[in-house]
């Protein structure tokens, strides 16, 4: 299998003579052993196989084998949410007392998640604008620091990553890079071949693509080598009591030990894993994704082109407008299209925004994004007003700003229902 469209079909899963063609839904929380023996194998991690869907469920394995796959990735876990992936890639290699830098730039969600919920938990974190200077990003980095965050195109304010730079210096500085590669999805961008050494996602968005399931995954591509900095990670260079002493980079190599770790420890503590039907759900997305999101590229970009030529518009950012200032990085890192998420502001401001947004029809306001159906929000009183005004500025979000999903509808539709909220709301 050498083509993503080929893997978004049949990736993780090729069954056996007489098995379901289709990946089975195996909704059972336990499995069956004949032998005490075989199950303390399990539980010992000497053997692989089933035994609590806490941990682990085959529905849900050959799911994220698929993502694995399309990632580039050698190992991957799927979680109830994208929030869950979030936490559980930087607490599976940072506790109480270690540091780490992000981009300001990220999702509000994940912004509280580790400016609130994690630091509570004493783990510090530097936030860092994605388009500061090489000499800015390193003075970000502490003896302590044991990764480094940031999204592919972020969620909204639709910045998009400098990934050389970003995985430079954190490789520098000897920890993994981290992405939240959602919006880009591995069809336009995958962040393994630019240095990332690990991928979340929140499968909520494109990947299911359809609003039906919260979720999300976490993938390794299995080239950091936490051996090589063992004295920043021991919690996968060292003895883990809680599993007779196993040592995670002994016994499954970089290419296992930090999804093992993520699995056999953080899901056992804090089981935060999908429903058997969510991981189906979220296959039936993937085997569209590479037809949906150039769709959604392609609408998204009509719709920008639009919005630009536009009198009543204040300011349109979509990355792959030729003269969007990041339109060189995306030629660099996602030639074939970014996302179907475009930000603009009205002349008019806030007031405008909220009045154009109460007479749209075909576009509803909801808090979601990358959805077949169009939809929009305006982050400041929806998403990030837990924000102050310049929490908000740093994250790039302005009072006016209007995040616009571009579903996979006609073009021509969507732009007939802008045209008369703008109308309206004048
Ligand atoms: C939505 C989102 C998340 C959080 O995911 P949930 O599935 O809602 O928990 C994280 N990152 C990005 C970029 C998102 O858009």
């Amino acid at each position: 299998m050498s083509y993503i469209d080929t893997k978004c079909i049949q990736a993780g899963y090729t069954p056996k003579n007489g098995e379901p063609r289709v990946i089975p839904i195996i909704q059972s929380t336990t499995f069956k052993y004949d032998k005490s023996e075989d199950m303390a194998k399990l539980f010992d991690l000497e053997a692989s196989g089933y035994f609590y869907s806490r941990l682990q469920n085959p529905t849900c394995d050959y799911v994220a084998a698929k993502i694995c796959a399309l990632e580039g990735g050698t190992a991957a876990m799927l979680t109830s949410s994208g929030q869950a992936a979030s936490f559980f890639s930087v607490f599976n290699i940072a506790s109480c007392g270690d540091h780490v830098v992000a981009s300001s730039a990220i999702y509000g969600g994940t912004f509280n998640l580790f400016n609130v919920t994690m630091r509570r938990m004493g783990i510090d974190f530097t936030f860092v604008n994605p388009d500061c200077t090489e000499e800015e990003l390193r003075a970000a980095f502490k003896p302590n620091t044991k990764a480094c965050f940031a999204e592919t195109i972020s969620n909204p304010s639709l910045t998009v990553l400098d990934f050389e730079l970003f995985a430079k210096v954190a490789h520098e500085n000897g920890v993994p890079l981290i992405i939240d590669n959602t919006f880009a999805t591995p069809i336009n961008c995958r962040p393994f071949e630019h240095g990332a050494d690990i991928v979340i996602h929140s499968t909520t968005k494109y990947m299911d693509g359809h609003a039906t399931s919260v979720g999300g995954v976490i993938v390794d591509s299995g080239k950091f080598d936490w051996d090589a900095y063992a004295d920043k990670f021991p919690g996968l260079t060292t003895p883990d009591e809680s599993y007779h002493g196993l040592t995670y980079t002994k016994s499954f190599g970089k290419e296992g030990a930090y999804i093992t770790k993520a699995t056999a420890q953080l899901m056992r503590d804090l089981g935060s894993s999908p429903a058997p039907q969510n991981a189906f759900l979220l296959n039936l997305g993937l085997e569209s994704l590479h037809v949906r999101v150039p769709k959604h590229c392609a609408n998204a970009t009509a719709v920008a082109e639009y919005l630009e030529k536009h009198d009543e518009v204040a300011w349109v950012h979509y990355p792959s407008l030729p003269n969007n200032k990041y339109y060189d990085r995306v030629q660099k890192y996602m030639p074939n299209g970014t996302c179907g998420v475009i930000s603009f502001g009205l002349k008019g401001g806030r007031e405008r925004a909220e009045k154009f947004m109460m007479n749209l029809k075909l576009a509803c306001v909801v808090t979601h994004v990358a959805d077949a159906r169009t939809c929009i929000l305006h982050p400041a009183s929806a998403t990030h007003r837990q924000l102050t005004d310049e929490e908000l500025v740093a994250c790039g979000v302005s009072p006016d700003l209007m995040r616009l999903s571009v579903g996979i509808e006609d073009a021509r539709d969507i732009i007939a229902d802008i045209e008369n909220a703008i109308e309206a709301s004048k």
